[in-house]
């Protein structure tokens, strides 16, 4: 928490745009919704606007409108045009970033959907967007201007109902957790209720959800599809579903992912939300987070409970995954001699910006892998392997939810990560 709030504080005094008044001064209380496509391959990149969506209530912090840190991928910056002072800002990741790693990334061009929320401006701003690549390189994708009064938005029209699975506070108190189910049809109605209410229990009884239960809304979209289940390419299972999720995604078995991003938000739009959950009606294990994007889980098999925590773990924290034994379609994903954005994975190459300070004395760097019968296996250190590579790329702990498949076991940094976020929410 103390890092998170002295860099608030440096945002304070450089910017002084992170109050409520500032943002009564720019902002109205909806949300804008930037929807665009991102295209291109390893190479090259570009970003077009599609368009913008008048969306529902604004359920972000007012207190913070500029963003804390940098774990993503993309940042979206906001300047009033007339000042020139930057006025919002949100940083989040993507599925194009990994498409770009990918074999058939490294060439074949793509165009992917994305979109990026704002408090709607008072007044015409200028949007700056800025890609980074994975040495940390900034690019300039896009700037362009948005005039409240003359630019056209897409209104939001309300059709599913909203479930509330667990109220902690107001919209602008809390982060806003949004459950929407894909794949469940108007004969899934009774498991649709209670896989929305089951998935809210696997949060709220998970470190550190439940010890800051205040600062926490789950509510879950009732919104059906037209068959039941999951699309499934590799086994030529093809389902007409709501979001029309669909495993496989960048040719990985296993990971679960929305091509219909714009749709995404359309949906989402019936209630408040910081971060989406989809939920999705299937037998098959699979799942995918990226940062402040959105997140799936699946609904049956053994570990569901912990698959939504691990998701929300990349979707609202920007963990990297601690594994490094899996098969994963990304390659290279940490290069060389460049410091991961990532809290809980170092190269050491600048390790004093993570977990350095939370090191017992003594605790040698990197540190031995301990034993599962010794005391050393649950202290805190600095233990090689993590974030898809045996070497090279270290972790904190020997066991975390961010690296085997553990329950309620997200090791320090972790934890203390997704503390300063609900926190971040709650101001
Ligand atoms: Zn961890």
């Amino acid at each position: 928490m103390k890092k998170i709030f002295c860099t608030l504080l440096a945002y304070v005094f450089c910017l002084g745009v992170t109050s409520a008044q500032d943002f009564n001064t720019y902002f109205t209380d909806r949300t804008l919704r930037i929807n665009y496509l991102h295209i291109g391959n390893g190479t090259e990149e570009s970003l077009e606007i599609d368009h913008y969506t008048a969306g529902g209530i604004w359920s972000g912090t007012r207190a913070y409108l500029i963003e804390p840190n940098n774990y993503g991928d993309l940042t979206l910056e906001v300047f009033d045009s007339l000042s020139n002072k930057l006025i919002y800002s949100r940083s989040y990741s993507n599925l194009f970033i990994e498409y770009r790693t990918t074999e058939r990334g490294k060439t074949e061009i793509d165009s992917m959907e994305e979109c990026v929320n704002m408090p709607f401006p008072k007044n015409t701003v200028r949007l700056k967007f800025t890609s980074f690549d994975r040495n940390r390189k900034p690019t300039t994708l896009s700037i362009s201007y948005f005039n409240p009064k003359t630019t056209e938005c897409t209104p939001v029209v309300k059709y599913y109902k909203t479930l509330n699975l667990h109220v902690g506070n107001k919209p602008s108190k809390a982060i806003d957790i949004l459950f929407i189910p894909d794949g469940y049809a108007q004969s899934d109605k009774k498991l649709l209720k209670y896989d929305m209410k089951r998935f809210a229990s696997y949060v709220m009884n998970c470190s550190p959800y439940k010890e800051m239960k205040k600062k926490v809304n789950i509510r879950a979209i009732m919104g059906f599809s037209e068959e039941s289940g999951i699309t499934q390419p590799q086994n030529n299972i093809y389902r007409n579903t709501l979001l029309n999720c669909t495993y496989n995604a960048l040719d990985l078995d296993r990971y679960l992912m929305c091509p219909g991003v714009w749709n995404l938000h359309e949906v989402a739009d019936d209630a408040p939300y910081d971060a989406i959950v989809i939920i999705c009606n299937s037998e098959k294990y699979g799942g995918g987070g990226i940062y402040n994007f959105y997140c799936t889980v699946y609904n049956h098999g053994e570990y569901p409970d912990y698959v939504i925590v691990h998701e929300m773990g990349h979707l609202i924290g920007g963990l990297a995954d601690e594994y490094y034994t899996s098969e994963v379609s990304v390659q290279d994903f940490y290069p060389e001699g460049v410091e991961p954005v990532e809290p809980n994975v170092t190269t050491l190459v600048d390790f004093k910006s993570k977990w350095q300070d939370m090191l017992p004395a003594g605790t040698p760097v990197p540190t031995p892998p301990a034993k599962k019968s010794s005391p050393e296996y649950d202290q805190l250190g600095v233990f090689e392997g993590g974030g898809y590579a045996a070497k090279g790329v270290y972790r904190p702990a020997m066991h975390c939810t961010m690296h085997q498949i553990r329950y309620d076991d997200f090791c320090p940094v972790c934890k203390k990560t997704l503390e300063d976020v609900l926190e971040y929410y709650s101001k």
